[in-house]
């Protein structure tokens, strides 16, 4: 039986790269059927609410959802809809591979994944501001949460997957030097953790110095794991070794729901140009599809995407091409025909 899943096209760059991803999946042959909604922009345009209850209700009923980008207001505006739906769904689990596609960039042969806290640190929005002398916003404080139960199922998660994904090692990031209780916590449990996997080597290192090794070897890293806002900045820094964001995917699982999205953002300043590189979105549906267990049309599309890159006909303004969304797109598409 086809698997329903939520649709978000999500705003800026979204609607273009999600028509992208969903035309590729049906010339795979997923068998996928779609229930699309908004959220974000459109939603607070169309229906006057970022996250309408219709939205919230189908990837209730559906517990699986390819989102596109959605714009968060800086500073001030909307809760981030990303976080709202990590913590409903509790998607306790960042997943973001990646991989090099395009060679002739910085490092060839790039293959890591950075597991990322996701519902916890400094990104559970506790802040407030402090007045003083007449000023009500003379200072302003943000708590970071870390709990054992948090630090341990994600601590669990990186290890599980490496296990299950072949991989030798795992690098836990953090900042206890500093943060002796918070990412102390995350250390002390990371530790425990990793004393019930002797199969896969493991090391703990410095944020900062992780940030500096990640660019100057990133081939002494496998899986990486680490709290939240740390992971968010560090897979932004790893996608840069892979030529940018367009080829970073995401997948943020939960218990019970799991939610795919590209790395990237809505990228306002090229929206609706039609030249965004669909390939982070593509690849978190690959990720998806695994997770479904259609793992068969993941590589399918996979191979797609490394064959159209490598021919280097058909590449987008990101990959050093000139070629639009959709006729990147096209060529994926008879790629998967096997033209
Ligand atoms: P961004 O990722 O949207 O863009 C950063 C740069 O990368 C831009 O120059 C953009 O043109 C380029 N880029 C991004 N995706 C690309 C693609 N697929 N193809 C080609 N080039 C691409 O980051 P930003 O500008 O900092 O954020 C814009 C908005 O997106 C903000 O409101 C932010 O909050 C939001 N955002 C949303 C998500 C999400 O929905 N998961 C993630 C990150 C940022």
């Amino acid at each position: 039986m086809s698997q329903t899943i939520t649709v978000i096209p999500g705003d800026g760059i979204g609607p273009e790269v999600t028509e992208a991803t969903l035309a590729v999946l049906d010339a795979a042959a997923a068998d996928l059927e779609y229930d699309e909604q908004l959220a974000g922009l459109i939603a607070l345009k169309e229906l006057r609410n970022p996250l309408p209850k219709s939205t919230l209700d189908s990837a209730e009923r559906n517990r699986v959802i390819l989102k596109g980008p959605l714009t968060t207001p800086s500073g001030s505006g909307f809760r981030s809809i990303n976080v709202e739906f990590r913590t409903t769904f509790d998607l306790y689990a960042n997943v973001r591979p990646v991989r090099t596609l395009v060679p002739g960039g910085r490092y060839e042969d790039i293959d890591l994944v950075l597991i990322r806290e996701n519902t916890e640190g400094l990104y559970v929005g506790v802040e407030h501001y402090i007045g003083m002398h007449g000023d009500p916003r003379a200072a302003a404080e943000s708590v970071m949460i870390i709990t054992r139960f948090g630090a341990e199922r994600v601590c669990r998660y990186a290890f599980e997957y490496a296990r299950a994904h072949g991989r030798k090692k795992v690098t836990l990031a953090h900042k206890a030097n500093i943060l002796k209780f918070t990412q102390g916590l995350f250390l002390e449990v990371g530790r425990e953790v990793a004393a019930e996997f002797p199969d896969i080597e493991w090391e703990d290192r410095i944020i900062d110095a992780t940030a500096m090794q990640l660019v100057l070897d990133p081939y002494r890293f496998d899986v990486l794991v680490m709290e939240n806002m740390f992971g968010d900045i560090l897979s932004d820094l790893m996608a840069g070794l892979i030529g940018g964001l367009g080829f970073a995917p995401a997948g943020n699982i939960g218990p019970d729901a799991a939610m795919f999205e590209a790395v990237h953002g809505s990228a306002p300043d090229i929206a609706g140009q039609g030249i965004a590189n669909p390939t982070g979105l593509l690849l978190s549906a690959c990720l998806m599809l695994d997770h479904i267990d259609q793992p068969d049309v993941a590589t399918r599309i996979r191979c797609a995407i490394d064959h159209v890159i490598q021919i280097g006909e058909s590449r987008t303004v990101d990959m050093g091409g000139s070629s639009s969304t959709r006729e990147f797109t096209a060529a994926l598409v008879r790629a998967l025909a096997g033209g």
